[in-house]
Formats: C-alpha cells, sequence, structure tokens
C-alpha cells in the first residue's frame, strides 16, 4: 500500500497535521526527543490500548502493572545493566563528533560523502579515475581532515593501489579505508571519521542509562537512573502480583511505560530516541523438567504442537514460538501486511549467556529493515538475579508438581535426578546446582523462567505512519489530474476514527442536525468536526490524517435519519441510518 518516498515524506506529514514535533522546537529542538501533537497523542493511544486489551484484557492470564521510572538502583546491579548495558562509543579526533562505533559504516552510507562516492562507485566500471578525482575535488568539503585529502602523498599511494587492484576497493568501506591508510608507514590502520575523515579513537563501553539523583543531597550515594527498560519492574514487583493476582504459572505480567536510553547517536527520526515508551510483557513459565514432572513429556516445536491453545506440556520452546506468532497476529491486526516484517532469528553466538533464544521482529523501515520488537526466552535468568541481589526468595510453590512429585517411587527421583545432572553437566552447568534444583522440584518450588516479548511504541507507531501513507493519482470527470494524499491506517489505530460535516454551513437546520449527531458520535468515538470548505476538500484534509469514515449530513438526512458515509480508501458513499453506521464502526474497531 505504502509508496512513500523517503522517511522526510512521513516527518513532514507528521508535522503539519500535527502528529509529531521536534521536542524544544522554539529553542531548537533537543536530539533523541519528540512530542506527539494532538492526533499523534490519540494514534499513540491507539496502539498502546491496543497492546493492552490484547495482551492484558483479553487474557485471563496475564495482569497489568504501572511502576514508577526511577526505582532502587541496585535493580540495575542485579539486572547487569549498571555493568553491561553500553554501546561501543567513539570520538573524532578532528571534528569532536561522538558516535557509536558499530553504525559508523552505516553512517558514511547516509551520508553525502558516502553518497557521492557510492554513486562513482557504481558507474566507474572498474575505471579510478574520477575517485581520485573525487579526493582532489568534492571531498574537501565532504570529508576536510580525509588523510587522502590532506596529503598528496597518501592520495598518490591510494591511487597506486586502485589502479593496481580496483577489485580490493569496490565496495565503499574498504575504499574510504584506503583513502585514510593508504602510505601508511607502520602499517597500522586508522577508522576514518564518516562526517569528516579525521581519526577515530578506539572504541570505548559507554554506558546508556541517564543518572539522576533523588534527594537534596547531590552525591554518590543518592544516585539513582532512569530506567531504560520497563521490564525490571515487573521482576521487582513479581512476588507482590503473584500474592495479590490469584494466579499461577503459567502467566504473565504486562507494563506500558517511558524508558529512557542517551543513545550515543539517535537518528531516523523517532526509530532511535532517547526518551521512548515500551510495551513490555513478562511471561512466566514452569521450567521444563517440572513440565516434564507434571505432564511425563515435554513438548518441542520438533512435536508439531497446535500454537493457538496452550498446552500444560509445552516446553520453553513452544512458548517462546507460541508469543512469536502471537506478536505476529497483533501487528497484522493492527495493519502491518504479514510481508512487511521479516523475522530475524538471533544466532547462538550473538545470544546473551543467560538467553535461549531471541526473535526479532523487523520492519522494512525506508531507511532500512530494523528491529521493531524482540522477543526472548530469558530462562530464569531475572529473576535469580533479583533473588541474589535482594535476599528475597523468588520461588514459586506448584501444587501439581509436587503432587506429580509425590507419586513417583524412590527408583524414579533417582533416575529423573541423575538425568536432569547429565544434561545440566553436559551444558557446562555446576552438578551441585542440578541436584539442589531437583531436589527443590520434588518440594513443588522452582524460579519461573520466562518469556519476554518486547515492543516499542514509537517504532510501532513509526511502521504503521510508514505503511499507511499512499500518495494516489486522480483524474476526474473532466479529466484533470489530482494527486490525493491518503494515510490507509487501520481503524483502530486511526486518531479521529469519524468526521462529520454538515453539507452547508449557512442552512441552519442542517448544520444544527449536524452538530447534533457529531455530539452523539463523540461520546463513542473520537470525532472531528469540520464546516468549512467544499464537501471535497474536507474528505481530502480527513484522507490525509487516516479518518476511516466522513459523515455528512444533508437535506434526505433531515427527512429520513440517514446520513452520507464515506470510506476513506475505496472513497465510496453509501447512505444509512445511525444505528447502521455505529454497528459498521463497532465491528471495524472491536479489539
Ligand atoms: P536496538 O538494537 O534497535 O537498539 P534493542 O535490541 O536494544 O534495540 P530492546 O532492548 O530489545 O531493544 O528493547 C525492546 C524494544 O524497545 C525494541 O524492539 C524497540 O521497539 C524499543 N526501543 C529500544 N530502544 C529504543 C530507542 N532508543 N528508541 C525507540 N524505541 C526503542
Amino acid at each position: 500500500m505504502s509508496n512513500y518516498s523517503s522517511l522526510d515524506v512521513i516527518s513532514s506529514l507528521c508535522k503539519r497535521r500535527g502528529f509529531i514535533f521536534h521536542s524544544s522546537e522554539i529553542y531548537g529542538g533537543i536530539p533523541g526527543f519528540w512530542d506527539y501533537g494532538p492526533l499523534g497523542c490519540e494514534m499513540k493511544r491507539n496502539i498502546k490500548e491496543d497492546w493492552w486489551k490484547t495482551i492484558v484484557r483479553n487474557r485471563e492470564d496475564v495482569e497489568g502493572l504501572d511502576a514508577t521510572i526511577i526505582m532502587h538502583p541496585n535493580i540495575w546491579k542485579a539486572s547487569g545493566h549498571l555493568d553491561t548495558f553500553s554501546d561501543p562509543m567513539t570520538m573524532c579526533k578532528s571534528c569532536q563528533k561522538l558516535m557509536r562505533s558499530d553504525q559508523i559504516w552505516d553512517m558514511f552510507a547516509d551520508s553525502d560523502a558516502g553518497q557521492t562516492l557510492q554513486k562513482l562507485l557504481d558507474e566507474s566500471n572498474g575505471e579510478v579515475g574520477k575517485l581520485f578525482a573525487w579526493c582532489k575535488g568534492r571531498a574537501k568539503g565532504q570529508t576536510p581532515n580525509l588523510p587522502a585529502v590532506q596529503e598528496p602523498a597518501v592520495l598518490t599511494v591510494a591511487y597506486e593501489k586502485l589502479l593496481e587492484n580496483p577489485a580490493a576497493y569496490s565496495d565503499l568501506k574498504s575504499l574510504y579505508t584506503l583513502f585514510a591508510n593508504a602510505g601508511r608507514a607502520d602499517g597500522s590502520e586508522i577508522c576514518p571519521c564518516p562526517h569528516c575523515g579525521g581519526e577515530l579513537t578506539e572504541p570505548r563501553p559507554f554506558n546508556l542509562m541517564f543518572k539522576t539523583v533523588v534527594g537534596p543531597i547531590d552525591n554518590e550515594k543518592n544516585v539513582a537512573y532512569l530506567r531504560p527498560e520497563t521490564a525490571q519492574a515487573i521482576f521487582a514487583q513479581f512476588l507482590n502480583v503473584l500474592a495479590t493476582s490469584r494466579q499461577s504459572v503459567p502467566f504473565g505480567i504486562a507494563q506500558i511505560g517511558k524508558s529512557f536510553r542517551n543513545e550515543v547517536t539517535p537518528r531516523n527520526y523517532t526509530f532511535r530516541s532517547r526518551e521512548f515508551e515500551q510495551m513490555e510483557l513478562e511471561y512466566f513459565i514452569r521450567p521444563d523438567e517440572a513440565v516434564e514432572l507434571i505432564s511425563g513429556k515435554v513438548l518441542t516445536l520438533a512435536d508439531n504442537p497446535d500454537l493457538t491453545t496452550p498446552d500444560p506440556a509445552w516446553g520453553w520452546e513452544v512458548w517462546h514460538r507460541y508469543w512469536v506468532e502471537q506478536r505476529k497476529i497483533w501487528l497484522t491486526a493492527c495493519g502491518l501486511p504479514p510481508g512487511s516484517f521479516v523475522e530475524s532469528v538471533h544466532a547462538s553466538d550473538e545470544l546473551a549467556h543467560y538467553a535461549r533464544a531471541c526473535v526479532d521482529i523487523e520492519y522494512s523501515f525506508p531507511f532500512g529493515i530494523q528491529e521493531l520488537e524482540g522477543i526472548a526466552a530469558r530462562s530464569d535468568f531475572d529473576l535469580t538475579q533479583h533473588q541474589k541481589h535482594s535476599g528475597k526468595c523468588m520461588e514459586v510453590f506448584d501444587e501439581p508438581l509436587k503432587l506429580a512429585a509425590k507419586e513417583m517411587d524412590d527408583q524414579a527421583r533417582t533416575r529423573f535426578m541423575e538425568k536432569v545432572v547429565a544434561e545440566w553437566l553436559a551444558h557446562n552447568k555446576d552438578e551441585g546446582d542440578a541436584r539442589a534444583f531437583v531436589a527443590k522440584l520434588f518440594e513443588g518450588r522452582y524460579i519461573p523462567h520466562v518469556i519476554e516479548p518486547s515492543a516499542g511504541v514509537d517504532r510501532m507507531m513509526l511502521a504503521l505512519l510508514c505503511n499507511a501513507y499512499e500518495e494516489q493519482k486522480l483524474v476526474d470527470e473532466k479529466g484533470k489530474e489530482d494527486t490525493r494524499v491518503v494515510m490507509h491506517l487501520n481503524p483502530r489505530i486511526a486518531p479521529i476514527k469519524v468526521a462529520v460535516f454538515p453539507l452547508l454551513k449557512n442552512k441552519p437546520e442542517l448544520f444544527n442536525r449536524a452538530r447534533e449527531i457529531f455530539e452523539h458520535l463523540r461520546r463513542r468515538y473520537a470525532a472531528f468536526w469540520d464546516h468549512s470548505g467544499a464537501i471535497g476538500r474536507r474528505y481530502r484534509r480527513q484522507d490525509e490524517v487516516g479518518t476511516p469514515w466522513c459523515v455528512t449530513v444533508d437535506f434526505d438526512t433531515l427527512e429520513n435519519g440517514t446520513v452520507t458515509v464515506r470510506d476513506r480508501d475505496t472513497m465510496e458513499q453509501q447512505r444509512m441510518t445511525l444505528d447502521e453506521l455505529k454497528a459498521m464502526m463497532d465491528e471495524a474497531l472491536l479489539v
């Protein structure tokens, strides 16, 4: 559906129509922070409510939570964020710009210099003259600190190498690296700055958490952090929710809220912001060994289980896949066509040491295919860490497990114990830990494992905006060409559900009846009133912000109570009563 040409088209529509503004714009803005305007905040709210309804209200096995942004700093020690939540950062010795060292080549590809060089490479056909000319010409403005631009001797060596073996420098990275390093006497290599060509420092870890101070005294003891994810609050409140909700494993706790990351280089509009919102679910499951004791087996994906209905015999692998599928169903229901996102499965060497699997769902944004949300199987790592650091026992008591263990005779117990010990040893885990774990299982106790679907509200909104945008070329009855900008937002997500127009604004009986209908509809739906301009223009204004239905009140309305309902996508008009309109809208808006 979408035919946007670039992120600029989307961002300018968002600014013009009140979806998204730069934060603090009157002071020049602040990088990585965005404000949602009148339509943006409605749309964002719809995304969050849709997620909440799907994950919490429509399920019996998930509870909600709304925790504070600033929490006890030990939470971040326990979770590992204090020690390891960092990105590799580097600085340019010439222009002093800071950047993430794992994004250098993406940044260079996006830069003017990168795009010029790429074009020259594409057109060069093995001819290196123009590449050489670039260093002597445009590069002086684009990357003035690149050694090949500054030192003729470097350029000469680079040219010789290019002539000798052009194939070795046929991609952007190797070519730019050559222009930075050719002829270096000591053979060492520098990484050139994507902005100016200067030398970058060695990457150093940079912690992404925002620091603040709690209370009036500004010292180390009072340091606290703005949460970099909502998930940890769920683990920290696990015992309270369990005690008050009458849930038992398997069950989940969900939270929507602000998170903060001091991203080194916020980029791509709202995609990577420093303040953003997350929608996270921690779904607690039995360890596979407990499943085996209770059900006598552990279903894996190899068993081809029916993923629509949870089964007590599901192991973690099936639960993980179940949540990936659930998330895909939701993304599609919100309006992202299945073909617009892909699954990216983390290879085992990309996983954190405690994680068993992670699938990212990636969307094809105008700037490339990038993560929309992630679904991770995190074992019992988080609750175990909080047990260690807080001293509070995070184990649950599982009655069916206790009963199952009670029915086993001594021989069966010993067999089970030895089997688990052998499996743990095969995974380089400690034998003593394995024995203690199984002994607890026989008492009906364990620390739950967790599956974590973690989504970003802002990224979801950006994906939906990009997907919805269309410029349609239309020809009217007189043969006149026109362009209609239409946002095909799913009605569930659209900021305005219905717009109401009187056909003519200077006929009091029409105007008043239209007002009555508007007042009636707005009590139930986000509605918009517009009485100015020709009807066609009023429709177009609504098309551009994705309003699915426009209702026109005309003389027939006064006679028989029907209104004209115009559909945004087909532009077709239908007469119907208000009850029929409401029934149609309710059906489309039902989550
Ligand atoms: P990335 O690799 O893109 O930095 P991540 O893997 O660090 O993302 P998670 O920690 O898994 O992200 O966070 C879960 C979700 O939160 C992401 O899938 C994304 O939708 C959202 N998110 C994370 N960081 C940001 C950010 N800086 N701006 C907007 N949304 C974000």
